[in-house]
C-alpha cells in the first residue's frame, strides 16, 4: 500500500502551494543522503517525499491525485508506476525548490537532429565549506577540479557497428510477425564516433585528467546539505558529447556567536544589572562587522531585540532574514559589604517586584510569535 502523498510531507490536504514547498524543502534537507549516509531508510524518506512533492507542487498532476489517488498514476498515465525517481530526477527538481541558482543546465537524451544521440559525461562532485558571512551574501568560489578532458591529438572515426548512426536497429521474428526495435550502439555508446588514435597518455576514451580553476557562483542563503550544479564543468565525454556538470555540495561552518535559524540569526546578549536598570549601549556581532545597539533604561531581561533585514540573504530573493537578539541579565553570584547592604535596602521594595505588564511577554509567547 502506497503512502499518501500529504501525509509523506506531514500536510493537509488544504495545504497551499507555498506550504507544500516548505514542506518538501524540510524533508529534502532532513533526509538529504549527504546528511545520513549509508542510512537507507532516510533515502527510501528522501525519494518518497521527491516523488509526494512532484505530484502535489503540479497543479494538474495534483487535481488527478485528490480525485484518483495512486490509481491516477498507474497503468503507464505519465506518472512514476510505482518506479519512483531516480537521484538525478530529485537533484534536477532542487533546482525549482531551492531557487533558479540550482538546476539549471540539463543536457541528456538526445541533442541535435537525426536522432543521433550526445553521449554526456560523467558528473564530478566537491564539497564547498562556506563561512556565516559567505552564506549570508553569497559569495563566488574559485575551486580547483581535477576534470577528465580530450586529450589533444585524439581522432574519431565513424562507428563501424552504426554506421555513425548511434543506433542498431535489430529484426525479431515474433508470433505476431517480423518486429523492428532499435537500441543505442554498445559499439560507440551511441556517439556514432569510436576512437582512431591517440597519445600514449589519454586513456582508453581518449580522455586524460586536467587541473581546472573553475569559478561557482554561489547564492546567498544557501544552507547545509545543499547542492549546485555548474552545468558542463564535470567530465568531458568521448567524440562530440557534452560534458558532464558539476554538483556541488554546500557544507556550512558555526559561528562562535551567531546561531542560524532560517533566514535568521540569533544572538546572545548578557547585560549586567546596572546596565540593564540604567540603560546602555552594546556592540554585537552581525554578518561581517559589528553593529551597536541602544538598551532602553529598564529592559527585561528575555527581551528580544529584532534588528531588521541584518540577518541573511534569503534564497528565493525576497528580502533578508533579521538579528534576534536575546537579552539576558547577569545576577553577580558575590556581592562586597557595601553592595549586599544596597540590594538588601531593596528587598522588598515596592519598586522593585516584579510587576509584569502584557507587553512583557512569556519567553513561551515569544518563541510562538518568532516561528509564527
Ligand atoms: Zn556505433
Amino acid at each position: 500500500m502506497k503512502e499518501d502523498y500529504y501525509e509523506v510531507l506531514g500536510i493537509s490536504k488544504n495545504a497551499t502551494a507555498a506550504e507544500i514547498k516548505k514542506a518538501y524543502r524540510k524533508k529534502a534537507l532532513q533526509f538529504h543522503p549527504d546528511k545520513n549516509p549509508g542510512d537507507s531508510t532516510a533515502e527510501e524518506k528522501f525519494k518518497k517525499s521527491a516523488e509526494a512533492y512532484e505530484v502535489l507542487s503540479d497543479p494538474d498532476k495534483k487535481a488527478r491525485y485528490d480525485q484518483f489517488g495512486h490509481a491516477a498514476f498507474e497503468g503507464g498515465a505519465g506518472g512514476f508506476g510505482g518506479g519512483g525517481m531516480n537521484m538525478d530526477d530529485i537533484f534536477s527538481q532542487f533546482g525549482d525548490i531551492f531557487g533558479g541558482a540550482f538546476g539549471g543546465g540539463g543536457f541528456g537524451g538526445f541533442g541535435g537532429g537525426g536522432g543521433q544521440r550526445r553521449v554526456k559525461g560523467s558528473n564530478l562532485r566537491i564539497r564547498v565549506s562556506l563561512t556565516l558571512e559567505e552564506v549570508a551574501n553569497g559569495v563566488e568560489k574559485k575551486v580547483k577540479v581535477k576534470r577528465k578532458v580530450q586529450a589533444e591529438g585524439v581522432t574519431y572515426k565513424t562507428c563501424t557497428t552504426c554506421n555513425g548512426r548511434g543506433q542498431v536497429t535489430k529484426i525479431q521474428n515474433t508470433i505476431l510477425g517480423r518486429m523492428q526495435t532499435a537500441a543505442v550502439c554498445s559499439t560507440c555508446g551511441g556517439s556514432g564516433q569510436i576512437l582512431d588514435g591517440k597519445p600514449g597518455d589519454a586513456d582508453a576514451q581518449g580522455l586524460k585528467v586536467a587541473e581546472e580553476t573553475v569559478s561557482i557562483n554561489i547564492p546567498a542563503g544557501v544552507e547545509e546539505g545543499m547542492q549546485l550544479k555548474v552545468p558542463n564543468k564535470g567530465n568531458d565525454a568521448p567524440g562530440n558529447g557534452v560534458p558532464g556538470d558539476l554538483l556541488v555540495a554546500i557544507e556550512t561552518q558555526e559561528h562562535s556567536t551567531l546561531k542560524r535559524e532560517g533566514d535568521n540569526l540569533h544572538y546572545d546578549l548578557y547585560i549586567s544589572i546596572s546596565d540593564a536598570v540604567l540603560g546602555t549601549s552594546k556592540e554585537i556581532d552581525a554578518v561581517g562587522g559589528k553593529v551597536r545597539i541602544k538598551l532602553e533604561p529598564g529592559i527585561q531581561s528575555g527581551k528580544i531585540l529584532r534588528l531588521r533585514g541584518k540577518g541573511i540573504t534569503s534564497l528565493n530573493g525576497y528580502g533578508a532574514g533579521d538579528i534576534l537578539v536575546h537579552v539576558n541579565v547577569w545576577t553577580p553570584k558575590e556581592l562586597n559589604k557595601e553592595q549586599k547592604e544596597f540590594f538588601e535596602k531593596m528587598q522588598g521594595n515596592d519598586n522593585f517586584e516584579p510587576k509584569p505588564e502584557k507587553s512583557d511577554k512569556s519567553f513561551f509567547e515569544k518563541v510562538k510569535d518568532m516561528f509564527s
